[in-house]
């Protein structure tokens, strides 16, 4: 044994917590370990591949880039051992001691959030390196790094909240990682278990496999392979190998092309958008590639920030092998593989709605956030995306949706606007007041409910020279009528109302559009929806958002009837009325942001009416 110092360290408390949960997880699946070193191993030589481009001072420069595994029921181990970058002292405590990377760090919110004890999350994210302590006794890491003077260094732990670290002997370049089974997992050093797991999880390996000296994978690149040969069986177990995931993918996009640029190209759609369910901000999943070469597995600027859902693949023979990423990313190659791929994806997700519109739908029910996030900022392609939107509308039962060109077409004679309207939901939007007048004419309404659907609409103004409007607005070029026809008692009324109700409102207005509301409120500014107004309050407060609204009141109405004799009779009460009157249609309009403070004003209404 070594007489060499050996220094202890702590885990850092949360991967405690994590390894206790590991530990003791009843999870069933506890194989995955096993796909989780191997992609260790897997990128460890994808990274000293990398580094081959450029360095020639590698250490054992002449060792084939190979993963070996091999098992031993006698001692009850299984070994994994890769010729790859290896890890320095400081390397081995941080990567093997904190949660520093992404995988594991996402589990352990996931955690956080659903409260859960972990058990049933570590399959779908994988916890990394310490799922090996499902299974394991003990582990032991044997390491040494590429550079020619690295250390040659054993790690080792119980999976007791604590590691050590003890300097070795031996010269070879990478590393070996020795899982000492418990009594209970023992079948993982049986070597038919073994083959199973390997070719369900750890089929595409790009480099050479062997388990106990025989190699089991075969290394071709799949991207590169023709589609016509490919099964979906294929595909998706290549998806699962390259994003550490269970999920079928919804679509696949595979395509190659020689001019202008060189490229083959492999995108997927996952079936989940991770975002939408809570876990942050994903990372770009498309790795790039030159020659099978991984040039940067996560690349900015490879592909439009808002196409971040997308995982896999981008091999270009033109990329130069030996510039740094730094370079790359703002290289106009890159520039002109974003534009190319993002048009043929866009075009793809297009097709994808005419063949099976249900399965888009579907699609646009999960991830239509980015296609949204796409239009209001990406210049480049707003254009086409926007042909992507989708809409529920008036016409259509709920979950139906539309696009802009369906609206279009289902226009009638003499409309030249695009109708829609923001509410939280739709049976609020249905029975509101502003779609009285557009169900009696029947003109379509597109319903949206998420700001980002406002700022959408407001952010392309017009669709095909048609203009845009929100069915709130005052000024939709449908419903032109002119105050001038209103009798004299009727602007009289009107008059009185403004007055009553002072700067909170714009105007007050007979109305020609309501059929059976006594009143509703529009938005009289041009520039703004109300909504976008509540938006940009929240962003700046304080600024002066004050709405400007309309009240128009429908003369039909028995309400506004009683009211004009009302007004005769007792002027005061009559005014609590309008108050009423006026707040109900703000509620209605989805304007009024304390709804609260009329209480009191119902509370005496319903004082004088119990009072016979
Ligand atoms: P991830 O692979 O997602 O980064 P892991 O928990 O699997 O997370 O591994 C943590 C880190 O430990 C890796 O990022 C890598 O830096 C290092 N590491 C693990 N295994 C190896 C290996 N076989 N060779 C070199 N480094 C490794
Ligand atoms: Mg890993």
């Amino acid at each position: 044994m070594t007489k060499e110092k050996t220094e202890k360290h702590e885990f850092q408390a949360e991967v405690r917590r994590l390894m206790d949960i590991v530990i003791n997880s009843l999870y069933t699946d506890k194989e995955i370990f096993i796909r989780e070193l191997v992609s260790n191993a897997s990128d460890a030589l994808e990274k000293l591949r990398y580094i081959q481009l450029t360095d020639k001072e590698i250490y054992d420069e002449a060792l084939p880039l190979e993963i070996e595994i091999s098992t031993s029921s006698e001692d009850s181990t299984i070994t994994f051992t890769d010729y790859g970058v290896g890890m320095s002292r400081k390397e081995l405590v941080e990567n093997l001691g904190t949660i520093a990377r992404s995988g594991s760090r996402s589990f352990f919110e996931a955690m956080e959030k659903g409260g859960t004890e972990g058990g049933d999350l570590i399959g779908q994210f994988g916890v990394g390196f310490y799922s090996s302590f499902m299974v394991a006794d003990s582990v032991e890491v044997v390491t040494r790094g590429y550079r020619k003077n690295s250390e040659h260094l054993i790690w080792r732990s119980g999976g007791d909240g604590v590691f050590e670290i003890t300097k070795g002997k031996g010269h070879r370049r990478g590393t070996k990682v020795v899982v000492s089974l418990r009594e209970d997992t023992k079948e993982y050093s049986d070597p038919d278990v073994i083959r199973d797991i390997l070719r369900k999880y750890s089929a595409f390996v790009p480099f050479p496999l062997k388990l106990n000296g025989k190699q089991i994978n075969t290394t071709e690149a799949v991207w590169l392979r023709s589609k016509s040969e490919i099964t979906d069986q294929e595909y998706g177990g290549f998806y699962r190998f390259q994003t550490n995931s269970f999920d079928e993918p919804r679509y696949r996009l595979h395509f190659s092309s020689e001019a202008p640029i060189d490229m083959n190209v492999l995108l997927f759609v996952p079936e989940d958008n991770m975002e939408r369910l809570g876990f942050g901000r994903v990372d770009s999943g498309v790795s790039l590639y030159s020659r099978r070469v991984l040039i940067d597995a996560s690349p900015k600027n490879l592909l439009p920030e808002w196409a971040r859902f997308l995982k896999g693949v981008v091999d270009s023979a033109d990329i130069p092998l030996n510039i740094s990423r730094e370079t790359m990313q703002d290289s106009s190659l890159v520039k002109k593989l974003n534009s190319a791929i993002t048009k043929r994806f866009i075009k793809f997700l297009e097709q994808s709605s005419a063949d099976d519109p249900q399965s888009y739908g579907d699609f646009y029910g999960k991830f239509g956030f980015f296609i949204k996030e796409g239009v209001a900022s990406d210049f480049e392609h707003r254009e086409q995306l926007r042909g992507l939107l989708r809409f529920e509308s008036s016409r259509r039962g709920e979950g139906e949706l539309v696009s802009f060109e369906d609206y279009l077409s289902g226009m009638g004679e003499g409309q030249e606007e695009i109708y829609y309207l923001f509410g939280s939901a739709r049976e609020t939007l249905e029975n509101g007041p502003h779609m009285e007048f557009f169900r009696s004419e029947d003109i379509e309404v597109l319903f949206i409910y998420e700001p980002i659907d406002e700022f959408v609409m407001s952010t392309l103004g017009e669709y095909e020279e048609k203009k845009i409007v929100s069915a709130d607005s005052v000024d939709i070029g449908v419903a032109d009528r002119d105050a001038e026809s209103s009798s004299e008692e009727e602007k009289s009324l009107c008059g009185w109302m403004k007055e009553v109700l002072g700067e909170r409102v714009g105007d007050v207005r007979m109305s020609r559009r309501l059929v059976e509301s006594p009143a509703a409120a529009f938005n009289s500014d041009s520039t703004m929806t109300q909504g976008m107004k509540r938006i940009m309050k929240n962003i700046s407060a304080g600024a002066d958002m004050r709405s400007v609204v309309r009240l128009e009141i429908n003369g039909d109405h028995a309400l506004i009837k009683n009211l004009v004799s009302m007004r005769e009779k007792d002027g005061e009460f009559a005014a609590i009325i309008v108050e009423q009157l006026f707040d109900n249609a703000l509620l209605a309009a989805g304007y009024m942001e304390n709804p609260g403070s009329m209480v009191g004003r119902i509370n005496r209404l319903l004082e004088r009416l119990s009072s016979g």
